[in-house]
């Protein structure tokens, strides 16, 4: 492909939010977009029973962490790898559906595709989804706001890159709920950092696995006893961990996979 003709057949790409899990809690305008793809490029996280939405006849590419990486001949890092397969097939005339769990733009490396497709010059669009740090406590009855008990809410990472995580004293001062992304195998860490920051050992606090999906599974816990209740009830990822006063509207989840610890 010449690099003139690269510049004239432009695709388009589509940054689209799946949802949390549950597949119907994808948006209609998610669900158009990926109708009108040539090609999917679909992440672990993302149920595949979304698919169902595609046209008949669009590739799909798995392209998440455990997925293939490379690209011609060259073995990259899956996110260069995936920005690179998005340049090329849109400048291919290609109309690309990204696919990522929950929204693409919280702790979904969209923000980073974004940058990449604009400094490349391909048109793209992004499709907000329902983020796990929201449906996922609402699955379990938490509102990450209330009026009463939390003026806010806070979403961080628990993966850290570098060492430096956050300011748990400053988010304690926050008075706002916690919903901590990726910090499952961490918990016990974190857990100890937030202690050491003044977080009362009788913080309300939670764990939910797969939340919204028929796998479902959580634990309810005090701050301090949460990461024993984890290990115990043997949490796997994707989880995220809900910390603050709101954890006591948790009620049994009527509507998904029993509870396994209390
Ligand atoms: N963009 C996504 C988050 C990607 S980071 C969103 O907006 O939801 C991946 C992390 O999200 C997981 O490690 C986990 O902490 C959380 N997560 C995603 N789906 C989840 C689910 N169904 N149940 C619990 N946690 C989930």
């Amino acid at each position: 492909m010449s690099a003139e003709r690269s510049h004239t057949a432009r695709g388009k790409v589509y940054l689209i939010g799946a949802g949390p899990g549950d597949p119907e809690l994808i948006t209609l305008k998610a669900v158009k977009a990926l109708g009108t793809a040539d090609v999917v490029l679909v992440d672990d996280l993302v149920d595949r029973r979304v698919l169902a939405h595609a046209r008949a006849g669009a590739r799909v590419v798995e392209v998440g962490k455990r997925g293939g990486c490379r690209i011609n001949n060259r073995v990259s890092t899956p996110q260069a790898f995936i920005e690179k397969l998005m340049v090329r097939l849109a400048r291919r005339g290609a109309t690309v559906a990204r696919l990522k769990g929950g929204d693409p733009f919280v702790f979904g490396r969209g923000g980073e595709e974004a940058e990449a497709l604009a400094a490349a010059g391909i048109p793209f669009e992004v499709v907000s989804g329902v983020t796990a740090g929201i449906a996922v406590p609402a699955a379990l009855g938490i509102p990450v706001t209330h009026r009463d008990v939390a003026r806010g809410v806070t979403f961080v990472t628990g993966h850290v890159r570098g060492g430096a995580g956050p300011d748990w004293s400053a988010l304690r001062a926050s008075g706002t709920t916690l919903v901590v992304y990726m910090g499952l195998k961490r918990a016990a860490a974190i857990v100890d950092a937030m202690l050491r920051a003044g977080f009362p050992a009788d913080t309300p606090a939670c764990a939910i696995q797969d939340g919204t999906l028929e796998t479902q599974a959580q634990v309810v816990a005090k701050l301090s006893a949460l990461p024993a209740a984890i290990a115990e009830a043997q949490l796997d990822s994707p989880a995220i961990l809900v910390i603050g006063e709101v954890v006591r509207h948790a009620r049994r989840a009527a509507n998904h996979a029993a509870e396994r610890a209390a």
